[in-house]
């Protein structure tokens, strides 16, 4: 019994190492990735639930890894919150995607995810304004999401920076909405132009009666506080079917589309005579 102890132990030790060797390759890497611009802008369509049109994408970051290809977020924003990185990595998606998008389509906007961190950067605002005059792309176009308690942290600080950011015409929206990250607390908290009801909701509103109250609820909320929904994660005709008849007027999901790197949406754009 001691032995296998022991060997167990070793076992744990060795799965430890590879997993902080893992990390830390995770972060050097991510040290030269940043200003090599190898985290790109991927971006995901939102549309109209009525007409079907495309209104505009969600900015996602992928790292375009020069050997192990594409690594999604969940893998590197984390390492990027926790280092430090996240303001540099952030900035560089944000110049890259204002740079592509800004010869699309007037009418379509860019939605772009903020790590609740940044909002502790007191220069955040001045720095996204800045990119967006160096980048030609209008701040009208530009919606900022935020998801999170950590707003709590240090509220009139975030409150000061969201205020910059309304002043210059950017609107705000409050992701994951319902999660457990986002509250109703937090609604009155900062001025959010638009709430977004995240997918596990929506994946699941036509064979579960909580999942579709829940849902139901929050557009209701948004009736009544006078913001329009998104609904994220919609995979089929069905559940676009069901948001529509609840009111919810904004959607965007697998049926639309992947996500996609720059090339692929002036394609696509193209077709649409979206250029
Ligand atoms: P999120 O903000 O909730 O973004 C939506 C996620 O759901 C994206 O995953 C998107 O690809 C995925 N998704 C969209 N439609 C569907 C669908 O129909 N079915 C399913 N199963 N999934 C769908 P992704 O790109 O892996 O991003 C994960 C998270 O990483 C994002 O969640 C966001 O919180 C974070 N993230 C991504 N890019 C950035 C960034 O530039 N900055 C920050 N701070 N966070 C980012
Ligand atoms: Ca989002
Ligand atoms: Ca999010
Ligand atoms: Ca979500």
């Amino acid at each position: 019994a001691k032995v296998a102890g022991r060997n167990r132990h070793a076992w744990f030790d060795r799965a430890m190492e590879r997993s902080i060797q893992a990390r830390a390759e995770l972060e050097t890497g991510l040290r030269i990735a940043i200003p090599q611009a190898q985290i790109v802008p991927f971006f995901e369509q939102q549309v109209d639930l009525a007409t079907g049109r495309i209104t505009g994408f969600e900015v996602l970051a992928r790292w375009e890894h020069p050997t192990r290809g594409l690594i999604m977020p969940d893998m590197f924003i984390p390492v990027a919150e926790q280092t430090g990185m996240i303001g540099e990595l952030s900035l560089s998606v944000m110049r890259q995607a204002f740079t592509a998008a800004r010869d699309w389509d007037a009418g379509l906007t860019l939605s772009v995810n903020i790590s609740p961190i940044q909002l502790r950067d007191a220069w955040l605002a001045q720095k996204i304004i800045k990119t967006l005059v160096e980048t030609g792309f209008p701040a009208s176009r530009l919606e900022i999401e935020i998801t999170e308690s950590a707003l709590f942290e240090n509220l009139a600080l975030a409150q000061s920076i969201v205020g910059s950011l309304k002043n210059q015409g950017i609107a705000l929206a409050l992701d994951d909405f319902g999660t457990g990250y986002s509250s109703l607390a937090h609604l009155r908290a900062l001025p959010f132009d638009r709430i977004k009801i995240d997918k596990s909701f929506v994946g699941s509103i036509l064979d579960n009666a909580e999942s579709a109250a829940i849902v139901n609820t929050i557009v209701r909320l948004g009736d009544s506080l006078n913001l329009p929904i998104t609904a994220e994660g919609i995979e089929d005709d069905a559940v676009e079917k069901r948001l529509c008849a609840i009111g919810c007027t904004k959607g965007q999901g697998y049926l639309y589309g992947r996500p996609l790197g720059a090339a692929h949406v002036r394609r696509l754009l193209a077709e649409k005579r979206l250029l």
